[in-house]
């Protein structure tokens, strides 16, 4: 096989450094051609300097700059740029040599690199997922357009593309979504009134970042992923199903019109779906970390509590209403989950703010064009700061 080029979007995050992990391990498959990040100057020079791309972006421009000069020794040898804002971004995502774009960085500020990627003809690892969810109407049809193939880097989406492949798509009944329950299940709503941001950030099983782990406590995550597998696997929304399943073993199932159900199991690890996603579904190898069976006890499964979190339910009731509110719903808890890490707001204040943005009335547009889902982000934006 010859090199892939790669352009990784969100290197610093969680799902970034996990991704140039595999990429470190099997240098002979990969090559980076560029890094972008918001901020971090600092994972970014060692990133950069072991990795060597042509192109390098931090949005913030202060941080760009300091780089710039951090990295002066380098570029004297090396030809690598170093770019700022959603211009550096769109930039690198338009690359006509890169393979793949790994859409890897937090919130709404993926989308218009991610369109711009798929216009370019460049197949996309999805971990993103606010992408799909605010703009699923616009990317699913271009990629189908422009023959771009979407791998979903969630663990959960990934388990039900495995678990669809080779199967016949016009048999498939449910989509059975698998949720932690994260750090607070079985909790009720009275317990959670003074839970803490560490509290919230002490998930169970998996490790990630903050603010993905913030919202699988408050399951807003698993109402993003039910909408992420509509637009993924062009199911009805009303055909995937939440089913808690606090071990995190199972990390999806598909059940088929002849009642067979078919899972994907495996110890919470990113790396799996990242590595599957990067290598567009081919399985290769990978070191340590089996299953042992005999050390699990047992595999449950429960409802989930929806009166105490509100998440999923937000989440179906916005993408029913019309697809504008999938992106009120998703930008008001990006905010409200960053006021609750910024200690502004309480955890169960989460769901107010969702309620109270979604009270804002966007008739007029049910099929948000790009701009007008960028213009009700700083709507949402505006109108949470100046009551919260
Ligand atoms: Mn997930």
């Amino acid at each position: 096989m010859s090199q892939k080029n790669l352009v990784i979007l969100g290197s610093t995050g969680s799902i970034g450094t996990q991704t140039l992990e595999i990429v470190r391990d099997k240098k002979e498959d990969f090559k980076v051609l560029a890094l972008a990040a918001y901020s971090n100057v600092d994972l970014m020079e060692k990133q950069v300097r072991e990795f060597l791309p042509e192109t390098v972006v931090l949005y913030d421009e202060k941080a760009a700059k300091e780089l710039k000069v951090r990295i002066s020794d380098l570029t004297d040898k090396h030809d690598i740029d170093v770019l700022s804002g959603m211009e550096g971004l769109k930039y690198i995502a338009s690359f006509k040599e890169c393979d793949m774009l790994v859409a890897a960085m937090v919130g709404m500020i993926g989308i218009e690199p991610t369109i711009k990627a798929i216009k370019t003809g460049t197949d996309i690892a999805l971990a993103n997922k606010e992408t799909l969810v605010t703009a699923g109407h616009i990317i699913i049809p271009l990629a189908k357009e422009k023959n771009v193939n979407i791998y979903p880097v969630d663990s959960e989406h990934s388990a039900i593309y495995q678990c669809l492949k080779a199967q016949d798509r016009s048999m498939v009944d449910k989509i059975l979504l698998t949720a932690s329950g994260g750090p607070f299940l079985g909790k009720k709503y009275e317990d959670l009134k003074d839970v803490t941001l560490k509290d919230a950030l002490n998930h169970p099983n998996w490790a990630m970042g903050k603010k993905i782990t913030i919202d699988s406590a408050s399951l807003v995550n698993k109402g993003l992923e039910v909408i992420e597998a509509k637009w993924l696997f062009d199911v009805d929304i009303e055909d995937v199903e939440v089913i808690i399943h606090p071990q995190s073993i199972i990390h999806s199932m598909v059940q088929f019109k002849d009642n067979a159900v078919l899972a994907q199991l495996g110890l919470p690890d990113m790396k799996l779906p990242i590595q599957y996603a990067l290598y567009k579904g081919n399985r290769q190898t990978m070191p340590e970390h089996k299953i042992d069976f005999f050390s699990l006890s047992k595999l449950d499964f429960l409802k989930p509590d929806h009166d105490t979190f509100r998440g999923i339910k937000l989440a179906v009731d916005s993408y029913n209403r019309g697809y504008i509110y999938t992106t009120v719903f998703n930008r008001a808890n990006e905010v409200a989950n960053r006021y609750f890490q910024e200690g502004r707001i309480k955890f169960l204040q989460i769901y107010d703010v969702i309620e109270d943005a979604l009270l804002l009335d966007f008739d007029y547009c049910k099929t948000p064009t790009l701009d007008e889902i960028l213009n009700v982000e700083k709507e949402v934006d505006e109108y949470i700061s100046s009551r919260y």
